[in-house]
């Protein structure tokens, strides 16, 4: 295992991190028996950043890592990354409420690495200052509750950078892979975390899979021209860890085939490894992925902000997302935010008032208002719709 320093004046902590928002399930429960030999595993094999958060697993993610790390007495062996449901908190005594609940559900006085979870706007980051983020942070750490301060993050690029200098930050934890280089923070977004000395937690390295397994023929065609072989989720996370601004790279693994490939990808690659031949190999792979696009979308956002908040790129990912993998994440995912799930902004295609003025902006005259149009049709569901607003209440009860 590698290990690189994620803070300025922290531990070395290990460049696999360990996702706990995807643990085997048995009969709808975590499987404890087979999520406690698969982390313990990864813990030999030098694994020691653990993230968990509130909703994972409805709650029960927090329970199950702390009950493990206590069982094993490794609890100054590892390092554990949790999160404010920052999206369920509007009022100031609930961030407190929500941090000893979470203390107490991983069975632990501290957490090493404790972010706020998904801000999504400047809003969603000044909504928290003003119920007192500031002082509760200041206190924790103080106490030392708290060890390392740090954000997640899903929204435009241009929140991103907002955010990040708008405090003295530890990390952060943005979506990065070689299909969301544009999108989100992006490259840009962690170029500028780098110079800012804030460490970068990288989460979606696979998006969800879809950059494993589910990648299409042609991509696994394009991969299997090079001498060595190996499969996409190793080309996709070589790519991440080619890039010496990140620090960790969150995955979440249940499957132990996947565990002992990952820490193998992360014991071998190095910053600044990818020979030229490989990086070629990658670009195609991202052009055949172009091909297979709906939208020619590049994620540039020159047509945004959408003074109706429809979120166009985003929209247009989701659309694309469909076609390039199957399956149904992309439009949980789109739903999502058309419904305005987990406190997230409404801004699905449905808010589209067809003014036009974004069309003018795009630099691939894409006729965004008829692509939209055709997006929300593809995308929207209504027994996702409805499954999405039962788990969304649900989430928001166990305040
Ligand atoms: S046409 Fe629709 S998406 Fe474009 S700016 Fe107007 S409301 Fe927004
Ligand atoms: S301007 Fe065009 S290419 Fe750029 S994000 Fe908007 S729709 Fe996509």
């Amino acid at each position: 295992m590698q290990y690189r320093k994620l803070v300025k004046a922290g531990a070395d902590v290990s460049v696999l991190g360990y996702g706990c928002m995807r643990l085997p399930v048995k009969s709808g429960r975590i499987d404890e028996e087979l999520t406690e030999r698969q982390m313990l595993y990864a813990f030999e094999q030098g694994v020691n950043y653990f993230d968990t958060a509130y909703p994972y697993h409805g709650g029960k993610s927090e329970v199950v890592l702390g009950k493990i790390i206590r069982k094993n007495n490794l609890r100054d062996k590892v390092y554990i990354a949790d999160k404010l449901p920052a999206f369920l908190v509007n009022k100031a005594e609930q961030i407190e409420k929500y941090f000893d609940t979470q203390l107490e559900r991983l069975d632990t006085d501290y957490i090493d690495y404790y972010l706020m979870h998904m801000l999504d706007s400047m809003k969603s980051w000044e909504q928290l200052k003003s119920l007192g983020i500031l002082t509760f942070i200041e206190e924790k750490k103080k106490k030392g509750q708290i060890r390392h301060i740090g954000f997640s993050f899903h929204g435009r690029p241009e929140a991103f950078i907002k955010i990040l200098e708008d405090y003295n930050w530890e990390f952060c934890q943005i979506q990065f892979n070689y299909l969301d280089e544009y999108n989100q923070a992006g490259l840009a977004g962690l170029k500028r975390a780098n110079e800012l000395g804030i460490g970068v937690v990288v989460m979606e390295p696979l998006r969800g899979g879809n950059l494993a397994a589910k990648a299409p023929d042609k991509v696994k065609l394009k991969f299997s021209e090079y001498n060595e072989k190996r499969t996409p989720a190793h080309w996709a996370l070589r790519w991440i860890w080619n890039h010496e601004e990140v620090g960790v790279v969150l995955s979440g693994m249940n499957v132990d085939e996947h565990i002992r490939e990952n820490i193998e990808v992360a014991s071998e690659t190095t910053a600044g490894s990818m020979s030229d031949r490989e990086i070629e190999i990658v670009d195609d792979v991202k052009a055949i992925y172009r091909d297979l696009m709906k939208v020619p979308c590049t994620g540039c956002n020159y047509c945004m902000p959408c003074p109706f908040g429809v979120d166009i790129p985003g929209t247009f990912m989701d659309y694309n997302d469909k076609f390039f993998f199957g399956g149904r994440q992309s439009q949980i995912q789109y739903i999502g935010k058309s419904i305005g799930a987990l406190g997230m902004k409404k801004s699905g295609a449905d808010l589209c008032t067809d003014c036009g003025k974004c069309e003018k902006h795009c630099p691939q005259t894409i006729e965004i208002r008829k692509e939209l149009k055709l997006a929300h049709k593809e995308l929207d569901s209504w027994p996702i719709r409805t499954a999405i607003k039962v788990a969304n209440r649900f989430v928001g009860r166990r305040a």
